[in-house]
């Protein structure tokens, strides 16, 4: 009896603590520093999940004393702030680079080719393609020429595209292979003075290649992405503007959705093809769970590193020489319209003063027509002086990678010359503009690291913490508005705000936990994420 009547108090005690409770949750994350993001900068100590959504955060007393739920985390007074958002990235050739030769980091061209010829003893491929090197890090930083891979490489073909991917290193094997070609109109192939190809192909010299370098498998590439995504999420990174997929790397996405083996937020922009222009006029807006596609990505110019930036004025190192036009003031015109007719987003790659220009007149009608088109400039790297204000009146989203600026400013100026620096690299001075700005690193040029982003952008210093007082220091932004350029406003520019990009009732429960708080000094410090959530799931757990 004595038994009995302690399994009734047992039984009384557990029901005023879970019945008592109004409200049932999936999931409660409690004893956290949360940072939600909001409009008005709310802190929260806990958070209740239910079905993948917030439903609310609060204090932890509130929270827990509210819910009955499944479970719970205590986050051990972390910082959880809502999962990253990297509004520029290539997952399609991050995968390819890795599937590749990696020539990321290569510090001379012996050591590329050297890197080339270990990858071939274990591939044994027949033809080679590479991706990553970086010219300006070698001792000598001009150009290089194919002398050296022509000697490691006699038969095979090989190609070995730049970190911007805006250009690429082909042996004469390779190029023999081409046959007879006509340089398509905003490409070039040099050629040395005897009028020999020197074996690098710039921008729409590029197409040419097309048809001759080898595809991966729909297997290797899958593979490949589960990877590419393992990493984001270990930093954090819960979303993705992919920068332009082809009909079949769209289709590949579409497949891993559908298997749930993609468990990343993705806005895929789609390259103009006839194909993709097809797939936008059948679907409309296209949402497959954690897939959205509405938007076409247009290239106006090329990299300032391969001077393939479409400039107002020539380039300070190569006079008489102002880049390469990848697209035509009319045929911007025929995407915006087309873009309009289907209710899609145009995203336009302008680095050098004079593209950002033409896609700024470009807008100007979009805005006539429709003023929440929040078309987009990806990169904007320079900006004349007197076009800041056009961002404001044609509402064209800014979409920046601050880490471009720190590693561009070992020869920004070599490039564009002293005096045009003021219009570079100018984050504040867009965001002052436009009122918003989008946030991410353009990966696999740069490193997928958010916390690269946050360094470069609020002190404008590498991860080497170079320059010391920083890269053109008044263009840096503060914490607050890189975070939001991270978070809430990346989520604007992909029209994902009533989803993502803030920790509030009814938007996904995506979040990361910081393993370490947000360092707050100039230094910079390594971080990861302890855990990451994308939609009330956990998907990321530190070892
Ligand atoms: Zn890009």
């Amino acid at each position: 009896m004595k038994k009995y009547r302690f399994a009734l108090l047992v039984f009384v005690v557990f029901c005023f603590g879970s019945c008592m409770k109004s409200e049932k949750a999936d999931l409660v994350v409690f004893n956290a520093n949360i940072f939600t993001m909001d409009e008005s900068k709310t802190k929260a100590e806990a958070m209740a999940i239910r079905d993948g959504k917030i439903i609310e955060v609060g204090p932890d007393r509130q929270i827990l004393n509210k819910y009955a739920y499944d479970a719970s985390m205590d986050a051990m007074g972390k910082e959880i702030y809502p999962g990253f958002i990297d509004a520029h990235g290539h997952l399609m050739s991050y995968a390819e680079l890795l599937l590749g030769v990696d020539l990321v980091g290569c510090t001379s061209q012996k050591e590329m080719v050297r890197r080339v010829q270990d990858y071939q003893v274990k591939s044994n491929k027949s033809v080679l393609v590479g991706m990553g090197w970086d010219q300006s890090l070698w001792t000598n930083k001009e150009f290089p020429d194919n002398a050296l891979l022509n000697a490691a490489f006699p038969d095979t073909p090989v190609c070995l595209y730049r970190i911007d991917g805006h250009s690429a290193l082909l042996n004469d094997a390779f190029i023999e292979v081409l046959g007879d070609f006509e340089v398509p109109n905003g490409g070039a192939a040099i050629q040395n003075n005897s009028g020999r190809y020197t074996g690098l192909f710039v921008d729409a010299a590029l197409q040419l290649l097309e048809g001759f370098i080898p595809k991966f498998s729909n297997a290797e590439m899958k593979a490949k992405l589960v990877e590419v995504q393992d990493e984001l999420l270990a930093y954090g990174v819960t979303s993705v503007h992919e920068a332009g997929v082809d009909a079949n790397q769209r289709d590949l996405l579409i497949e891993m959705v559908d298997e749930n083996s993609l468990s990343l937020n993705v806005y895929a922009m789609l390259s103009p093809s006839d194909k993709n222009k097809k797939f936008a006029k059948k679907n409309g807006i296209y949402r497959n769970k954690n897939l959205l596609i509405r938007s076409f990505k247009a290239y106006v110019d090329g990299a300032l590193g391969s001077r393939g930036a479409l400039l107002k004025e020539p380039y300070h190192d190569h006079p008489n020489y102002k880049g390469l036009s990848l697209s035509s003031a009319e045929e911007l015109a025929s995407l915006r319209d087309f873009c309009l007719s289907v209710d899609y987003q145009l995203n336009c790659h302008g680095i050098g003063d004079a593209a950002v220009s033409r896609i700024l007149g470009m807008c100007k009608e979009a805005f006539n027509r429709k003023a929440d088109h929040r078309f987009r400039v990806e990169h904007a790297q320079l900006v004349d002086l007197a076009e800041f204000r056009l961002f404001t009146d044609y509402a064209v989203f800014p979409s920046v990678q601050p880490t471009h600026a720190t590693t561009d400013q070992r020869w920004a100026a070599s490039k564009i010359g002293q005096e045009r620096l003021e219009g570079a690299y100018a984050y504040k001075s867009l965001l002052n503009s436009f009122g918003m700005i989008a946030l991410g690193t353009d990966f696999p040029v740069e490193y997928t690291n958010p916390f690269y982003t946050i360094h470069s952008a609020v002190h404008r210093k590498t991860p080497k913490d170079y320059p010391e007082k920083g890269f053109l220091k008044d263009e840096a932004l503060t914490m607050e508005e890189t975070l939001k350029g991270m978070t809430i406003w990346a989520a604007f520019a992909a029209f994902q705000e009533n989803e993502l990009g803030s920790l509030e009732q009814g938007k996904d429960a995506t979040f990361v936990i910081l393993d370490r708080p947000l360092n707050k000094t100039a230094t910079f410090i390594e971080n990861y994420a302890w855990r990451t959530f994308i939609a009330g799931e956990i998907v990321h757990t530190l070892e």
